[in-house]
């Protein structure tokens, strides 16, 4: 191996970046390649969760996200109309004690804008294809342009092509339901620093996020999150509406020699709990530091259990919410009920829902 380690991360999302951005305000400027031709102005992670912001801290990039991005003051939750939980989500423990939230592509731009004033930067338009890795290095053609590499991070989402090309195993199940979701332009709404939830009939529900002061994101277990909006949003601009599928899958290794699988590429989930993207923050710096060391082997014991722990949770919290079943639906409100109002309750509810 080289010194420094000539590092390879596939994928300029989150998780790709975070590693980009890592490794180099610890002096290691990788090459970072990403398939689409232009960075993507679409958002999928809304809520950027402490353990996040500690990250972020350590190269600044903190500052233009906290300037940006809106600061969750209370989960509320609505049934049949009224609201019957208001829990706030002020009283997190920990120096970053606040929950952001903020549209995915602006926390990309954030990081892009960092890793460049760090000396990095991003190759677009550049599709990872496949490697061979031998006991001096790793080949990857880049554009038709052949490079050897110490490390490769494939950080390139649920369709990993480097997972594909390491043959590792990405198990779990692909579930069956619609889900939709849509980014709007509002004025005048609701309690709009807040995180709500409307439960409807039939284990569904609906949830408004803000993203920006007049941004929200509308989320569903429906195929028409917009029309299942149980009250009237003055809306302005819907700059996106999809609908989309939930996988619960995790790859079986994060490693093979010295290619490795962080973020989407080593697990994905629901958003019910809003971890992928915090998720994949956290394996990225977890891998850049063990690259500074030269400490690398024990990647995939740290980060494995924590990735399935997550999945687990995430589904538990997932069957919960959506539950058709009464007593489950009852026991879901009164849980909220109850962590409304004891500060200790609400302290726990929202450690134990986010992991804190
Ligand atoms: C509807 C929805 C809502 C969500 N809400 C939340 C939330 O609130 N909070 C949260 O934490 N998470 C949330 N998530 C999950 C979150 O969006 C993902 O976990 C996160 O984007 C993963 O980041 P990543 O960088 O690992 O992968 P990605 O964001 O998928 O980035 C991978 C990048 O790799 C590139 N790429 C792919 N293949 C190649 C290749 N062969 N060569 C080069 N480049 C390639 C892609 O173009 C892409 O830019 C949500 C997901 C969805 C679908």
């Amino acid at each position: 191996m080289t010194n420094p380690p000539r590092v390879l991360i596939v994928g300029a999302g989150p998780t790709g970046l975070t590693a980009a951005v890592e490794l180099a305000r610890m002096g290691i400027i990788p090459v970072v390649i990403e398939r689409s031709k232009t960075p993507s102005n679409l958002s999928r992670a809304v809520g950027i969760l402490p353990s996040s912001m500690d990250i972020f801290e350590a190269s600044g990039v903190d500052i233009p996200i906290r300037a940006q991005a809106i600061p969750f003051e209370s989960f509320i939750a609505h049934d049949h109309g009224k609201v019957f939980a208001n829990i706030k989500l002020t009283g997190i423990k920990g120096r970053n004690n606040h929950i952001f939230g903020l549209a995915q592509d602006q926390t990309e731009k954030h990081l892009r804008d960092k890793l460049i004033e760090l000396g990095g930067d991003i190759t677009y338009g550049a599709e990872f294809l496949s490697l061979a890795q031998d006991d001096s290095g790793i080949s990857v053609s880049i554009l038709g342009e052949a490079f050897r590499f110490d490390i490769v991070i494939g950080a390139d989402g649920t369709q990993s092509a480097v997972r594909d090309a390491l043959h590792i195993p990405y198990n779990g199940i692909d579930l069956p339901q619609d889900w939709s979701i849509s980014d709007v332009d509002a004025t005048g709404w609701q309690n709009p620093k807040s995180f709500q939830a409307f439960l409807l009939p039939n284990g569904h529900v609906v949830v408004v996020a803000p993203l920006e002061a007049t941004r929200f994101r509308i989320i569903s277990n429906t195929p028409d999150c917009l029309d299942s909006l149980p009250v009237p949003m003055d809306i302005s601009n819907i700059r996106r509406t999809a609908q989309f599928k939930i996988s619960v899958r995790q790859a079986q290794t994060y490693q093979k020699g010295r290619v490795f699988l962080a973020g989407d590429a080593a697990h994905c989930h629901s958003p019910v709990g809003g971890r992928g993207m915090n998720l994949g923050i956290s394996d990225a710096a977890c891998l850049a530091g063990r690259i500074m060391r030269g400490d690398l082997d024990g990647y995939t014991a740290q980060r494995h259990p924590i990735g399935a722990k997550t999945l687990k949770q995430s589904e538990q919290g997932r069957k919960f919410v959506t539950s058709t079943n009464p007593a489950t639906r009852f026991l879901l409100r009164s849980v909220l009920r109850t962590a409304q109002n004891y500060s200790a309750a609400q302290r726990a509810f929202v450690h134990r829902a986010l992991d804190l």
